[in-house]
């Protein structure tokens, strides 16, 4: 951890109610991130394009509808502060407002209108009583809030426990992580237009080897959209 970010860090322990991007004190109604940041978050709108960066990644790798992305993820950058006070600092709220803001963003549109359910990307139950809770359902939940689209918590699991991606190659991430997710109940999501929500896309590899997963369940349609994406 760089010293600013252990700055950064002890600073909240006095002023929890401090924007976690520029430390403006907070109002009541803001989550974490005070009202002009949320302004400049790096919203990269590709929900709009058909072909967009995230769609590109996949293609070829499963079938899916559309994908999109919340945020640009760029090394040092916002969002980077944000997806690691979501992952790692218990600000599960903020994930649930960052959930919301997207469900924002795609309600009426296209993107979702034929969305049936919105499943999470599992973590592996004891990696779930680590962290204490799973950051992708917390997104999941301000995006169901918003456009009320139900959510599957349940049936699709992480069945063999991994360490974290951090560091691995593509190749070694794809080992890491095909094989390890399983439907619990196939007929559940048979016929359905399942959207996954992941915090964020890099390789793509964990969203494909959720795919597979999902690919035993006849009849279901894909979509996919995360909260950040490092391209
Ligand atoms: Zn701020």
């Amino acid at each position: 951890m760089k010293f600013s970010e252990i700055i950064h860090e002890f600073s909240h322990l006095f002023f929890p109610n401090c924007c976690i991007i520029c430390g403006a004190k907070l109002l009541s109604s803001e989550e974490s991130v005070c009202l002009k940041c949320l302004y400049k978050l790096p919203k990269t709108n590709d929900f709009k394009e058909v072909g967009n960066g995230i769609e590109t990644l996949l293609a070829g790798r499963f079938p899916f509808e559309r994908a999109a992305s919340f945020c640009e993820f760029s090394k040092g950058g916002m969002f980077q502060s944000i997806i690691h006070h979501i992952k790692y600092s218990h600000r599960e709220k903020l994930g649930i407002a960052m959930g919301r803001l997207f469900g924002k963003d795609l309600l009426g549109s296209d993107f979702i209108c034929s969305i049936d359910v919105i499943v999470p990307v599992p973590l592996h139950s004891k990696k779930q009583r680590e962290r204490g809770y799973n950051q992708s359902e917390r997104i999941a939940e301000g995006f169901s809030e918003v456009t009320a689209i139900p959510i599957s918590r349940d049936n699709l699991v992480r069945i063999v426990y991994n360490p974290t991606q951090t560091g691995l190659g593509k190749t070694q991430r794809w080992e890491n992580v095909k094989n390890i997710f399983k439907v619990v109940n196939p007929s559940e999501f048979a016929h359905k237009h399942i959207l996954l929500i992941d915090d964020v896309v890099t390789t793509g590899s964990t969203l494909e080897a959720c795919a597979i997963a999902l690919s035993k369940c006849s009849n279901i349609k894909i979509s996919v959209a995360t909260l950040a994406k490092v391209l």
